[in-house]
């Protein structure tokens, strides 16, 4: 059974890495899901989001401080909540990254496959 997320601000977290991030020109309903969102709307919506992810400057960064707190909604550094989810359900509580940089280094793979060209619909 997959772990509940447990969202949790790191203590190291910093947030200077959110004012250049591609989001800012975006309406951030596009990384958002409305209540009962399902089926292509869901894929679509999520793609489009990933599209502007995969251009930003902090995607890294972004996708880190997801996985390191846990974050529940939206999509962070093209990661979405079942990208995220399955990161989740893969590393035990005991293991999970806290630090700065240890979400990126751990998910490498993931966060990379999080904007492919197959992620993005576009392969
Ligand atoms: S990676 Fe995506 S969600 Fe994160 S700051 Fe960049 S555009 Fe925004």
């Amino acid at each position: 059974m997959p772990q509940q997320p447990l969202a949790q601000v790191p203590k190291d977290a910093t947030w200077q890495w959110q004012d250049h991030g591609a989001c800012r020109e975006v309406d951030e309903s596009l990384f958002f899901h409305p209540p009962n969102e399902r089926g292509l709307a869901r894929i679509r919506r999520d793609r489009a989001a990933k599209a502007v992810c995969a251009r930003c400057p902090v995607r890294i960064e972004c996708a880190d401080y997801s996985i390191r707190s846990r974050e529940p909604y939206g999509v962070w550094g093209g990661l979405t909540e079942e990208d995220r989810e399955r990161i989740y359900a893969r590393i035990a509580i005991a293991d999970y990254p806290r630090a700065r940089g240890e979400g990126a280094d751990m998910c490498s793979d993931d966060i990379a496959d999080a904007v492919s060209p197959g992620a993005l619909g576009i392969a």
